[in-house]
């Protein structure tokens, strides 16, 4: 199989693209505009197979998606392209009503219109799989509900309610033209290639450096968290196993709050990392309460009962052990994220550097 996979210079675009690459015979052909948040040297392990291909391609540009079709010849789409921050969107939401919405409307365009030109056996067998967000299904603050595939969507971020829509355009080409689409809904993510803007790594490269630990609030927002490679293996699970117009919700069964993530990272450096920056007897000593994000969800938690029942995945790290690998994998990969902090990352790839 040739999947065509969107964003997969991205953190969890690229795990997957090294899931693919690493545990199965089967191509892939990434296309990524590599935004800020694209990085090739996150495919470094995979980038020299002869069964992956990159091409620098915007999903709002119908022109290279309709090229890209007909170069490559999918037998499946996994869209993960997007803007992804929270915190970006509320300051900025135009390019995440672009990419998340308009880009995700012109990728589904595209696919129907190559979808619809192949013969019956490859028109049966193709499958677009639409990767989104929790954060569609709004805030369970006050309750001990879980979010299900029944769960009516109520996004609270410019962010999540991007990514609402999008979800809804891919449904209803579903069911209004017939195209083979699959939409998952995932916990938050952490692990390598981590981008440091995002909680995790940030606040790790700030203990490492000594700086303060800003968390939102009283730090009792509670998330369930995934590692990223379980995420891609129950991705690839369903791009090929998944029933086709179906939802499946992804979760670690991991709800921390914010709190006991940051203090949990602090006393994994302290037991990895016992010479601390000049002026901290302990890394939780960084820990600063910063004003609250606006609108911000107080809890998210996932029921993943339907894909462990009906695909049989369940995550093989518990939170204990995926933080301790995501720690461990950033004190021996300073080159990658360095590069990120300096942004020499994006200056070679323009050919700048
Ligand atoms: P990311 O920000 O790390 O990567 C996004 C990738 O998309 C980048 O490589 C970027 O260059 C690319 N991109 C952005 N705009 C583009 C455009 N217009 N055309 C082509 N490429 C473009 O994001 P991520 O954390 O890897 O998330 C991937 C997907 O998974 C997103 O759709 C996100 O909504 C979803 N998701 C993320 C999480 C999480 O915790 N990170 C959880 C659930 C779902």
């Amino acid at each position: 199989m040739l999947f065509l996979i969107t964003g997969g210079a991205g953190f969890i675009g690229s795990a997957v693209i090294r899931h693919i690459i690493q545990n199965t015979e089967h191509s892939v052909i990434n296309i990524d505009a590599l935004t800020y948040a694209g990085n090739l040297e996150s495919l470094s392990l995979v980038d020299d197979c002869e069964r992956y291909f990159f091409e620098r391609v915007n999903i709002c540009d119908s022109c290279e998606l309709e090229r890209i079709f007909s170069e490559y010849k999918p037998d499946a789409v996994m869209h993960l392209a997007a803007e992804s921050h929270v915190d970006r969107s509320i300051d900025g939401p135009a390019t995440f009503i672009e990419t998340n919405i308009v880009g995700t409307y012109t990728l589904l365009e595209a696919s129907r219109s190559y979808w619809n030109s192949l013969e019956p056996v490859a028109k049966k067998a193709f499958r677009f799989h639409h990767i989104s967000t929790d954060e569609v299904y709004g805030d369970l603050e006050g309750t001990d509900d879980l979010f299900t595939e029944k769960t009516s969507y109520e996004p609270s971020s410019p962010y999540s309610a991007s990514k609402a829509s999008s979800d809804h355009l891919v449904r209803a080409w579903h069911r209004t033209y017939g195209l083979p689409t699959i939409v998952t809904n995932c916990s938050n993510n952490y692990g390598p290639y981590h981008f440091p803007e995002k909680l995790i790594p940030l606040m790790i490269l700030n203990a490492l450096d000594g700086k303060p630990l800003p968390v939102y609030g009283d730090g009792m927002q509670i998330r369930d968290w995934l590692f990223v490679e379980d995420h891609a293996r129950a991705l690839y699970k369903v791009v090929t196993e998944g029933v086709v117009g179906e939802t499946y919700n992804i979760g670690g069964h991991n709800e921390k709050s914010n709190i006991e993530v940051v203090k949990t990272i602090c006393s994994l450096l302290e037991e990895l990392v016992p010479n601390k920056p000049l002026g901290v007897a302990q890394y939780r000593d960084l820990i600063t309460y910063v004003k609250d994000r606006p609108g911000h969800d107080v809890r998210y938690a996932i029921d993943a009962a339907k894909i462990e029942r009906e695909l049989g995945w369940k995550p093989q790290e518990t939170f204990e052990s995926g933080i301790r690998k995501t720690v461990e994998w950033y004190l021996n990969n300073t080159s990658w994220w360095s590069r990120v902090l300096d942004g020499s990352y994006s200056k070679e790839r323009l050919g700048a550097g």
